[in-house]
């Protein structure tokens, strides 16, 4: 431990991330400097880590409560990754063996069985990691079984290392950001051998991470292979755990039955277009357990082991001298069935390992012809306190041409921009794109091309073109300064059966090898600060920003119904989802078809829509993307427009914060969000809308929990002077509002 500290003290204090490339690490520590676990430090958690920060200020005598540690027992025989949020054991005896994973929040048990630490297919064959045999009972584990148990995985624990959280991505942040310093944390890293034949010269490592403050997991694997021939990589487990189950039937398959909702996963290996997690995801596969004889169910089918492979990922070539990384799959413990609660879980879980997606700057989404509307569009920007342009869709940018004459234009564009203190982005379609027969993905059924794509056509990423084209990015973003970076879309999942394309072999391996294509450009992005809008589920990946979740056509019905969908879609889109991860849309100009009363042009003849779509997104920390040539026609437009943007400037931390969803807009009566920040000046800003023709009274109830007010709070309605509320035992104020009609207001709340 005393190692572990003065490490800690020694690096603890540089955490921007501009200064962590090339900062040194601790040197990694063996099982023996391990502190010792005591029975002291195993209490249920007490408090909430889900009102922020509550464990780690100072004078709270709590700090560090929440720190991430290693410990091993003083026998050496087990180990214990712990935050006081989360305890997960390993067994080292007689292999490796996790055989405890418990939330201390609320003193839930998830494990019901001892299973293998992963599981690696090679040349065909499937071999474990870790884990034993011999447990005879699956419905729940005793630690004293853990000696009748008997190693039995090809690959078999050796040592562990633990040490300082390394960042995944040394993110440089450039603007606003929520939250600019990384995540703090520890590592463990177990390695395992084996003494197989077939398996000389191969090692494999399983490596944990835990984060001071949430009850968060991340684990991933990696092989190396130093067999002096290739191996070919098959199915890789990253994660198999005997999950208590949910429920009992005693008919009913492993689809209809729910799963354990104690424990929430997510990999950074997800797309397809939703705008959702839960539906991207790629890589986690609910199975039944026919070890498990003592269910209810009775042919076995409760879906009750929870594995983490990419389904589609069958064989990557591995060549001596090099090594392979699995997914990342993050475990988040989840203390509640409440949807607002394990929402906030998830959107913490954002803030903490993805905190670029915190970062959220206003941006113009242009539509442009020429240069001089380019430079209109920027001192437009610099004139109402927008942050960016983006060329959006539509507009002269192109990013893949990277002829001498079009970097020098943009250069010099970029340089205006930034001369007044606007960043500047540009837009690149790849989904849906055809290219050529050679270059466009090759349907394994028929061996045609475009056949099977997700989006009717689409290149393949690791085509020569497709090759070509990541290389004519990073030169254009190189050679311009562009700032920002909006990819339209990602790489969708796309299986490809070329064998001639260059950036994969074949099948087995396209779909792997596409993605981290994909990845290596967010990441080379992200560390050079370069901000990206994409349209799907790349955020743990370097990413900022996904789509809020709307209906595209939408934008061209009457602006009154806008507004109330435009309302359902933040309403929606945010149980899983912070603010600044999300893009809502407000089309200026004729977009997806509609008449005049769909759009906001001649902006000054419709001021009251405008301020109002303006005022719903800025009011849920959404930034839209203002589409059309300008932000403003007249003064007046102007002086509205920073009006709203002063505004959000002025609230821009409690903005920011997570939404407390109060009631969905339906047209029939009022409906709104509010904004909490426990460690923020300002607690909470409720959003209030009436979409009725006549202005309305209503009692509304707030729950202020999430503020971690007690006792009272004071809310003033707009700038007005506050009140002091007293607080019912739920810490719920209940206030009477009067709304304009077909207006908003808003409620601070301190
Ligand atoms: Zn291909």
């Amino acid at each position: 431990m005393k190692h572990l500290l003065l490490t800690c003290c020694l690096y603890f204090c540089t955490t921007a991330y501009g200064q962590s490339l090339g900062e040194p690490y601790q040197p990694s520590s063996s099982l023996g400097d391990l502190p010792i676990w005591t029975s002291a430090l195993d209490q249920p958690y007490q408090g909430d880590w889900l009102v922020q920060s509550s464990d780690n200020r100072t004078g709270t005598g709590r700090e560090g409560a929440t720190k991430a540690a290693v410990y091993r027992t003083a026998d050496s025989k087990q180990i214990i990754l712990f935050n006081g949020l989360v305890r997960r054991s390993f067994s080292l005896l007689p292999d490796a063996v996790c055989f405890d994973y418990r939330n201390m929040s609320n003193g839930q048990q998830l494990l019901r069985s001892v299973k293998p630490e992963a599981s690696i297919t090679l040349d065909g064959v499937e071999y474990a990691v870790g884990g034993a045999a011999g447990e005879s009972e699956n419905a729940y584990f005793l630690p004293e079984w853990l000696q009748d148990l008997h190693a039995n995985a090809a690959f078999q624990y050796q040592s562990l290392e633990a040490g300082l959280l390394k960042p995944y991505l040394l993110w440089k942040p450039v603007g606003w950001a929520a939250r600019k310093t990384r995540a703090m944390g520890i590592s463990l890293t177990m390695h395992y051998a084996s003494v197989l034949r077939a398996l000389k010269g191969i090692s494999v490592d399983v490596h944990y991470e835990l984060y001071d403050g949430i009850p968060l997991i991340v684990k991933w694997v990696s092989i190396d292979n130093k067999s002096g021939r290739t191996v070919k990589v098959g199915r890789l487990k990253n994660e198999i755990l005997g999950v208590v189950e949910e429920e009992s039937a005693v008919v009913g398959k492993e689809d209809k039955l729910t799963v354990q909702h104690g424990i929430y996963f997510e990999t950074n290996y997800a797309f397809n277009n939703s705008m959702r997690y839960d539906i991207s995801d790629q890589t986690l596969h609910w199975q039944a357990d026919t070890s498990y004889t003592s269910q209810v169910n009775y042919d076995l089918h409760t879906p009750c082991v929870a594995e983490v492979y990419p389904e589609k990922v069958t064989g990557i070539d591995l060549v001596n001298g090099g090594s392979f990384n699995s997914v990342r799959t993050h475990e988040l413990l989840i203390d509640t069935y409440d949807r607002e609660r394990r929402g906030l879980a998830i959107r913490h879980m954002y803030r903490t390992v993805a905190p670029w997606t915190t970062e959220n700057p206003i941006f113009l989404h242009l539509v442009s012809q020429n240069d001089d509307q380019v430079r209109t569009a920027v001192e437009q920007c610099a004139a109402t306190g927008y942050e960016a342009v983006i060329l959006s869709f539509g507009s002269h940018c192109n990013l893949e041409d990277t002829s001498a004459a079009n970097l020098r234009r943009w250069r010099d564009l970029a340089d205006y921009a930034h001369s007044k203190g606007i960043r500047i982005g540009g837009y690149s379609l790849f989904s849906s794109r055809r290219i050529s027969d050679e270059d466009d993905v090759i349907d394994p059924a028929t061996g045609l091309p475009d056949k099977a794509a997700f989006f009717g056509h689409a290149p393949c990423l690791g085509s020569k073109w497709g090759l070509g084209y990541l290389a004519r990015l990073k030169k254009f973003f190189t050679a311009t300064g562009f700032d920002i970076f909006e990819n339209d879309g990602p790489y969708p999942g796309d299986v490809c059966a070329s064998t001639k394309h260059p950036g994969h072999k074949g099948l087995d391996d396209s779909q792997w090898a596409q993605m981290e294509l994909q990845k290596g450009l967010y990441h080379w992005c992200n560390q050079r600060g370069i901000y990206i809008n994409a349209p799907d589920w790349y955020l743990l990946d370097g990413t900022n920003k996904i789509a809020l979740g709307y209906r595209e056509v939408n934008f061209s019905l009457p602006r009154d119904h806008q507004m109330i969908l435009n309302r359902q879609n933040i309403f929606d889109g945010l149980w899983e989802k912070t603010p600044s991860m999300s893009w809502g849309f407000v089309p200026l100009t004729k977009y997806q078809g509609g008449g005049p009363e769909a759009i906001l042009e001649p902006l000054q003849d419709h001021l009251k829509d405008y301020e109002q779509l303006m005022m719903q997104y800025y009011g849920a920390g959404v930034q839209a993307c203002y589409r059309g040539p300008r932000l403003y026609d007249t003064e007046e437009t102007r002086l509205r427009v920073v009006q709203v943007v002063d505004w959000y400037k002025r609230y821009r931390d409690i903005l920011n914060a997570d939404i407390i969803h109060l009631r969905r807009a339906d047209g029939r009566d009022w409906d709104g969000w509010m904004h909490v920040n426990a460690v923020g000046a300002v607690k909470g800003l409720v959003l209030l809308f009436n979409p009725l023709k006549q202005p309305i009274t209503r009692k509304i109830r707030l729950p202020l929990y999430y503020t971690g007010l007690t006792g009272q709070a004071s809310i003033g309605q707009r700038e007005g002077t506050p009140q002091l509320y007293k607080l019912n035992g739920l810490s719920e104020a209940e206030v009477t509002v009067t709304l304009p009609a077909e207006g908003y207001t808003w409620l601070v709340v301190k």
